[in-house]
This record gives C-alpha cells, sequence and structure tokens, in this order.
C-alpha cells in the first residue's frame, strides 16, 4: 500500500515512522518549508491527568498520549535514535491557596487508578517546591506527579523523520497540494513531482484548511498564535528541574542545556501574522516571574512563535473522509499536541492502513460541525 502523507509536524512525522516499520506500506512523507510549525515551537509538556479540562473524549486521547511515550522511545532507540529528549521529571502544580491544592491532589489521585502511568502524587511545602524548582516563589507549595515528563518537540520529530527515512520512507520537500479525479484523491502534487497514492494522511496542522478547501470541503480548524520565551539560566543545572503548572494557562519547564522554557500565549483569531509582539512577550514574562522571580536574573534567549491548530471545541480532528476516497486526517490537536501527537499519528496510520484501532473515534469525526460542498 502506498501511502503519501502531508505535514511533518509531530503527527505526520509519528504517522510516517509507525507506517515505516510495517512490511506493506510505501511511505511519502512530504513537508514544507515555512515559519510557525507548532511542534517547533511547542513547550513539550506531558502531563494530561493535572489539566483543567473535564471532556471524557479528550482525557481518554490524552491519557493514551502520555502512555505511548515510554513504549515509542524505547522503539525509535532499537531504530537508533537515542536523542529523544523525553525525560520523566514530574510536575509541580504550585499554588498559595491550600483549598485549591487540596482539590487538584484528590483530582489526580482519583485518576491513578485508572492511570498508574501517572506516578506518585506528593504534596510539598513551600520549602521543598522551591528546592526542586529554585527561581519559584517562595509563596507557593505543590502537588507533585512524579510520571510527568517533557520533551522537545524538534528533536523527536527530527528523530522519528530520520527513523523513517532509515526503514525507507521517502522525505519529500515542498509544498503539497491534493490531486482528484471526479472528487476522489488520487495522489499529492509536490513541486513539479506528481505522487500517486493508495492513501493520503493530512497532517498539515493549521493548514489543513488550505488543503482541503480546493475539494470543496471545509473542517473547522485555525491558527492560534503561541508565543513561548526560551530563557538562559547560565551556570544552573537545570536537567531535573519538574514542569511547573500553576493554575493558568502559563506554564514552566527546563531543559538540560541551563534552559528554562515559560509559555505561553493563546492568541485565538491570530491568523498565520508570524510576529514576536511586544503585548505578548510581556504577558509572558509578566506571568513567569510572577511565579518564578529568580528567572529576572536569566538571559532571554529566544521567543519561539507557533501556530496552534485549533479546532472550535477541544477535540482533535481525526478520522477517514469518505467523501474524498482514501483521506484521512488528523489535526486540531491545539495545546495538547505533543501530548497526544505520537499516539494520534499511530491511529492515522492504522486508519489509512484500514485497520481498527480499538478506540472509538466517532467524537474526534473531522467534520462534524462543518461543512463538504
Ligand atoms: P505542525 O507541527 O504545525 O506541523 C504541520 C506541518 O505541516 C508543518 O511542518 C508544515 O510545514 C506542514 N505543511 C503545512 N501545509 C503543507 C503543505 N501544503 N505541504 C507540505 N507540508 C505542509 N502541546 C503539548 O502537548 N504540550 C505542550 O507543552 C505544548 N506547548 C505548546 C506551546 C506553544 C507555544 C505552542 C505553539 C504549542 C504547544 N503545544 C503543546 C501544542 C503542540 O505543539 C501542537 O498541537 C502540535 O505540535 C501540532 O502538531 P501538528 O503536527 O498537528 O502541526
Amino acid at each position: 500500500m502506498k501511502v503519501a502523507i502531508i505535514g511533518a509536524g509531530i503527527v505526520g512525522a509519528s504517522a510516517a515512522y509507525h507506517l515505516s516499520r510495517r512490511a506493506d506500506a510505501e511511505v511519502i512523507l512530504i513537508d514544507k518549508e515555512q515559519k510557525g510549525k507548532a511542534t517547533l515551537a511547542g513547550a513539550g509538556i506531558i502531563c494530561p491527568w493535572a489539566s483543567h479540562s473535564d471532556d471524557p473524549d479528550w482525557y481518554r486521547l490524552a491519557k493514551e498520549g502520555a502512555k505511548f511515550y515510554p513504549e515509542l522511545i524505547r522503539r525509535l532507540k532499537e531504530d537508533g535514535e537515542h536523542r529523544t529528549s523525553y525525560k520523566r521529571v514530574g510536575a509541580l502544580c504550585v499554588s498559595d491557596r491550600p483549598e485549591k491544592l487540596d482539590q487538584i491532589e484528590e483530582a489526580v489521585r482519583a485518576k491513578k487508578a485508572d492511570a498508574p502511568e501517572l506516578g506518585e502524587v506528593q504534596r510539598l511545602d513551600a520549602q521543598e517546591t522551591r528546592r526542586r524548582f529554585p527561581p519559584l516563589n517562595e509563596e507557593l507549595e505543590s502537588v507533585f506527579v512524579s510520571g510527568a515528563a517533557r520533551i522537545d518537540g524538534r528533536l523527536l520529530r527530527e528523530a522519528m523523520v530520520r527513523a523513517a527515512g532509515k526503514n525507507g520512507a521517502r522525505i519529500v520537500e515542498g509544498r503539497a497540494s491534493l490531486i482528484s479525479d471526479g472528487g476522489k484523491v488520487t495522489g499529492v502534487a509536490a513541486g513539479d513531482e506528481i505522487i500517486d497514492a493508495d492513501q493520503v494522511i493530512v497532517t498539515a496542522g493549521a493548514w489543513v484548511p488550505e488543503l482541503l478547501e480546493p475539494l470543496g470541503v471545509r473542517v473547522n480548524v485555525q491558527p492560534q498564535r503561541g508565543q513561548i520565551l526560551h530563557i538562559d539560566m547560565a551556570g544552573k543545572d537545570t536537567s531535573d528541574w519538574p514542569v511547573v503548572l500553576p493554575q493558568s494557562s502559563h506554564y514552566m519547564l527546563a531543559f538540560d542545556d541551563s534552559r528554562v522554557v515559560a509559555g505561553a500565549t493563546r492568541e485565538t483569531g491570530s491568523g498565520f501574522d508570524y510576529r514576536q509582539t511586544v503585548g505578548g512577550v510581556h504577558e509572558v514574562t509578566g506571568e513567569a516571574l510572577r511565579i518564578a522571580p529568580g528567572l529576572s536574573s536569566g538571559t532571554l534567549r529566544e521567543v519561539r512563535i507557533g501556530f496552534r491548530p485549533m479546532g472550535e471545541d477541544s477535540l482533535p480532528l481525526l478520522g477517514k473522509l469518505e467523501e474524498l476516497g482514501h483521506v484521512t486526517i488528523a489535526t486540531g490537536l491545539g495545546p495538547s499536541g505533543l501530548t497526544m501527537g505520537p499516539y494520534v499519528g499511530y491511529l492515522a496510520s492504522c486508519l489509512a492502513m484500514g485497520e481498527e484501532t480499538g478506540m472509538d473515534l466517532s467524537a474526534y469525526h473531522p467534520l462534524r460541525g462543518a461543512a463538504v460542498n
């Protein structure tokens, strides 16, 4: 079976990687150079159990996404890919209100029976909280969730694409468009090349609507700009610092190279306006310093900008588009794409191969609330 995949963000890279491990699939992965790819800007927090979302369909996919990681990392190692950056550093859910922490602790503990991978849940006083993430405000106490992890989306994406290539996938650079005959998709045009395909998987993130529009199909996905700061904490060993989750859409995490990442804006309605704005940097800096004043001496190394693919609700768009023949859509992962992306990419690969996923995907149908002209 010849499968063409459009878009090599975390979702497309995973679909390509998983298909490349199969003997019955010939894989072509097409990606276009452009600014604002979400995977390259994503923070990399994997901790669905402490989320504010109470949508069971969101949680189901996010939980499975987090659980999928250790096995994925193991497989990548088998394929010679050791530089994935995945690390279980745990998460501190912080607050200065003990009653709020009581609620979080209870909610996370309640999930443990069904999700043992979330690890240990521990209540920490202000001193211990700050020992684990030294720049923090000294008023903050926490609930620590040991199973939480972090990932550098760039490294993981590269590892999966490289491994897919080693396993025989063809990687094509260029802007892809869908080719159809009588309303059914028959392949992909990429640069000067026409690629006939038995199946096409569309994993082009926030750009999926512009691929489908020429075929008269509208999906509800919009770009939401996120601006995120990378701060150099020279001389500090940040490699084991946990993720910090205050009770807002802002957060912090650290990587091995004395780097703290503080995010992020959620700019709905931004369009594809790729800019670092004064307001965005002010918002993220203000929130970061409120939670962790110790970051003020750090060096602002970089502001990354990415367009989250946002659906109308919090759920991904995942499924086959029978209207167009052999097309599978996987996008709309919004703020949770690094958590769910590898798993969703794997599910998309199963759908393209005509296999049961063992999961009821009806809640994620790509055309819910949208129209075919
Ligand atoms: P993308 O990564 O955008 O990839 C789409 C790809 O398709 C791109 O490479 C693009 O070039 C390609 N493409 C588009 N059109 C075409 C075409 N016509 N031809 C060829 N190629 C095409 N998630 C978490 O779980 N945890 C986090 O902590 C987290 N933090 C985030 C922080 C920020 C600031 C942002 C922006 C996002 C964050 N996310 C997080 C969300 C996550 O990054 C995204 O949901 C995820 O990366 C989306 O992946 P994707 O593969 O769908 O899209």
